[in-house]
């Protein structure tokens, strides 16, 4: 690798996490290089202002109020909420085969919102805006092929064969991670057999800036609440995961044929859905890497870990990712340490793998107790739920989690 260009940090993936990743390491005076196989002028340019479904991206995250600091400490959650954004003070979630409900509120847990619904290329367009102003070489447009490994150099290659090395390669470029495979860190994985389907919906109640849940036996559906540049707030994005056979047959279904299904599943709960986007369907797989670091690699985000989408974590566990992979090397960086230091990427997986760990067995418990009909567990979700609904500081304490304030 004599003649390829140099690096401290080299991060592979530009997605929500790996963007997030490479502008905070520039912030702390590593030399570092993104690489991207998008384009850097389609992620950046505007977007239209929203007033039809259309106009909305189906893939949106619920952005936690921990996410949410960490983009504002990289300097980016200002052109964020420059955009068009929802943030809801609000959750219901319900047993639509049973009593249970809960209810959460923002100023119960004395805090102005319970998190933010963003679509998902407003996030990495703002940071790619941040990364244009910041020292990290942006390589857009180019794929990543393999990874090079020589007298303890550790590199990639690009396509059209040109090398790029580094005392640290991070990989963040998502579920389905090429760099995880080739450097060879094994995975545990299954499939949930469910897929989201994903889409925008205009309904004629407004969402009352609430994220409203229904669990059904088949899978949870979600309306997650938008808002358009002009403050109309009749939007709501879909996450609807059901059992593959049943979302194959909803994605079939013409559009007034998927409303009558919608507003059946959601029991007309913001009134008539007057008008639904294109559907699309993402298969959910869980996935957890074995280990997350080997010399000279590490791996955050989707690229470590994915799970299902009911309780809207995904992104918010990459970002916690983001974190501690920054609070480490920052530390390493003020000891004179390299960031490949084998120390200071033990430490990062320590203090990660078992958070990861606990919220995936959690969404694992969830989804299991609803997917079961028998008497006995109906019982324990309804009365769990009403139970929960009624004590304050375990209620509270949920919530928390589910903001990233525990982590
Ligand atoms: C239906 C659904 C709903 C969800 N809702 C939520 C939610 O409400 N809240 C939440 O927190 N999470 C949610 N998630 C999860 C969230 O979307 C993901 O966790 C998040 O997008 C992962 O980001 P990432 O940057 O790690 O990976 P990705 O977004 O997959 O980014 C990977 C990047 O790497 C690039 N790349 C890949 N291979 C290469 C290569 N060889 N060379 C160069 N570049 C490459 C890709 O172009 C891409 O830009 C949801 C997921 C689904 C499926």
């Amino acid at each position: 690798m004599n003649d390829s260009q140099s690096f401290d940090i080299l991060v592979v993936g530009g997605g929500m996490t790996g963007s997030a990743l490479a502008l905070g390491l520039s912030r702390q005076g590593w030399k570092t290089a993104l690489v991207e196989s998008a384009s850097a002028a389609a992620v950046m340019a505007d977007t239209a202002p929203a007033t039809t479904v259309n106009d909305f991206e189906p893939r949106v995250s619920a952005i936690s109020v921990a996410s949410q600091a960490l983009l504002a400490d990289l300097g980016v959650w200002a052109s964020i909420a420059g955009q068009r954004h929802c943030p809801y003070q609000a959750m219901t979630v319900w047993d639509g085969d049973g009593t249970g409900r809960i209810h959460f509120e923002a100023a119960e847990l004395q805090v102005r919102s319970l998190g933010t619904i963003v679509e998902n290329r407003h996030i990495v367009r703002a940071l790619f805006l941040g990364l244009q102003q910041s020292d990290v070489e942006v390589f857009d447009n180019t794929r990543v092929t393999g990874w090079v490994e020589q007298d303890g150099q550790c590199g990639i290659r690009l396509e059209g064969g040109r090398q790029l090395s580094a005392s640290l390669v991070v990989a963040a470029d998502g579920g389905n991670s090429r760099m995880r495979q080739w450097v060879g860190l094994p995975t545990r994985e299954w499939d949930y057999d469910q897929q989201a389907i994903v889409c925008t919906v205009e309904t004629s109640q407004t969402h009352q800036f609430t994220a409203w849940q229904r669990f059904s036996t088949t899978g949870p559906l979600a309306f997650l609440p938008l808002q358009s540049e002009a403050g109309d707030n009749h939007f709501c994005s879909i996450v609807w995961s059901q059992d593959t056979a049943e979302a194959r047959r909803l994605m079939a279904l013409e559009d007034s044929e998927f409303i009558s299904a919608l507003e059946m599943t959601i029991e007309q709960q913001l009134g008539q859905i007057k008008a639904v986007s294109r559907r699309f369907a993402f298969p959910l797989r869980q996935r957890h890497a074995k280990d997350y670091v080997r010399p000279g690699f590490a791996l955050i985000g989707d690229a470590a870990h994915t799970i299902h989408p009911l309780a809207g974590q995904g992104a918010n566990l990459g970002y916690s990712d983001v974190t501690v992979l920054l609070e480490e090397l920052a530390r390493a960086r003020q000891s004179g340490l390299r960031p490949d230091n084998e120390q200071v990427l033990a430490r990062y997986q320590r203090r990660r793998k078992g958070d990861n760990l606990a919220m995936m067995a959690a969404m694992e418990g969830f989804k299991q107790l609803f997917a079961r009909d028998e008497l006995p567990l109906r019982w324990l979700r309804n009365t769990g739920m009403r139970w929960l609904d009624r004590l304050g500081p375990l209620k509270n304490r949920l919530a928390a989690e589910a903001m990233g304030l525990n982590r």
